[in-house]
């Protein structure tokens, strides 16, 4: 049985950013494998879905480390490798392979897969769902030549790829089911500001139905809606949500309850076991809750706090939760969690694309959305909800200058 001291089980961006913190505090040759189901080095998924789609990126240009990174450090990158197993009481993966691999130390980041449409012609060609780079690849191919999309879908990816796609000229539908685009974390005003936007750039969006077939002769031409309209197209991307990655785990032992159950110290119930990540559940100090984050900003900080846990530290994993988002020309960022916020305020003008919106939970911060606001507001955001200071919400919604709001 093959061996190495640390493994990561997954070769996304945990892998990439635990690998080159690990590189920056001494690693030594042979001591870590990452076991990657995915054929390509790990990447930085944030482009697939903006510049690299869009062409402006290249395969090269979004590695997380570049390729000579792994030969000259000794580190061993499993490729198109698939586990069936892990045994955390002999601390090995069965590889499907047959093959075993040993470690000391392992880092469970095997991320989520994208839910797919359960609707007749959805396995028609044209029809696509974005995660990995091979996914974008393929959407980006597509888009050189088509004419008419369908984005099924209000979230990231639909929002993301509906930009790319019109400005490349593609002539764009999003389906959404709800009866204003993202409801689910998007104030009235925030949704009517994109949906304005949106339609100011060309895109049509169709709220409050949903696809009911893809229709064609083998590739799709079309998308029936349950409202009875039939749009013409020559390119589907659903963009519907994704689940985390856990059957792997099934016979470990390992708790799993949407997603891989982690403590505030990134661990799991098995001693030397760790989770980060999209898979990984952690208990959020700072909100007194249980969360799984789906992004960029969260894959890198666990990827890194779990590499400094191979290292021996055990210190609790404390952080507000961020994301950013750019589409056309707007680039946005979001910190914290507005679920149980009593009190909104908005700061600029909601009619232009410069405005910030705050969420305040019994006068504490609890989140912040900033788009084109000044760094201090940006600022602001993450140190308030971390410190969980007092926010006078009267202060914060006047043209007072931003101090006024807390004291
Ligand atoms: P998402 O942001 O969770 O959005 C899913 C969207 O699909 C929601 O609008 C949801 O509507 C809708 N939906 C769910 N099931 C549906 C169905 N059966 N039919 C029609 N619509 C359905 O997920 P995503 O956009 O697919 O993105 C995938 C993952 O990539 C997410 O984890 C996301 O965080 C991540 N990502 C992040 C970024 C970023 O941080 N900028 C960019 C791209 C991707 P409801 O709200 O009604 O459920």
């Amino acid at each position: 049985m093959k061996a190495s001291k640390y493994v990561i089980l997954g070769g996304g961006m945990v892998a990439g950013y635990a690998a080159k913190e690990l590189a920056e505090r001494g690693l030594k040759p042979g001591e870590l494998t990452i076991v990657s189901a995915d054929n390509a080095l790990p990447y930085e998924r944030p482009p697939l879905s903006k510049s690299f789609l869009a062409g402006k990126d290249t395969e090269q240009s979004i590695l997380i480390n570049p390729e000579n990174f792994y030969r000259e450090r000794g580190v061993e990158v499993a490729l198109n490798c698939e586990i069936d197993g892990l045994d955390p009481g002999r601390k090995n993966l069965h590889l499907k392979s047959g093959d075993e691999l040993g470690f000391e130390k392992l880092i469970v980041a095997t991320g989520a897969r994208v839910r797919t449409l359960n609707i007749p012609g959805s396995h028609r060609e044209g029809v696509y769902y974005l995660r990995s780079l091979g996914d974008s690849k393929r959407i980006r191919q597509r888009a050189g030549s088509a004419k008419h999309a369908v984005v099924i879908g209000g979230g990231f990816i639909a929002m993301e790829v509906a930009a790319v796609l019109s400005q490349g000229g593609v002539e764009t539908t999003m389906i959404v089911r709800e009866d204003r685009i993202w409801k689910r974390f998007f104030t009235p005003g925030m949704s009517r500001f994109f949906e304005n936007y949106y339609a100011g750039q060309g895109v049509r969006l169709a709220k409050q139905t949903k696809v009911v077939e893809l229709r064609g002769n083998g590739a799709v031409t079309s998308a029936m809606l349950a409202t009875g309209e039939t749009l013409a197209c020559d390119m589907v991307v659903a963009g519907i949500g994704v689940e985390p990655i856990t059957g792997l785990l099934a016979t470990s032992g390992i708790d799993v309850t949407d997603g891989v159950m982690v403590n505030e110290y990134l661990e799991t119930s098995k001693a030397g076991i760790y989770a980060a990540g999209d898979v990984a559940n952690y208990q959020d100090t700072l909100f007194g809750r249980r969360r799984r984050v789906e992004h960029w900003d969260n894959a890198v900080s666990q990827g890194r706090h779990c590499a400094g846990a191979l290292l021996g530290e055990r210190t609790p994993f404390a952080h507000v939760p961020y994301f950013f988002s750019d589409v056309f020309d707007l680039s946005y960022e979001f910190w914290g969690d507005p679920s149980g916020a009593d009190r909104i305020v908005e700061r600029g003008d909601l009619s232009t694309n410069s405005f910030s919106v705050w969420w305040l939970r019994q006068s504490r911060l609890v989140a912040a959305f900033t788009m084109n606001r000044p760094d201090e507001e940006r600022e602001a955001a993450s140190r308030w909800i971390q410190s969980q200071q007092p926010v006078s919400a009267e202060s914060l919604s006047g043209s007072q200058p931003l101090s006024a709001a807390v004291n």
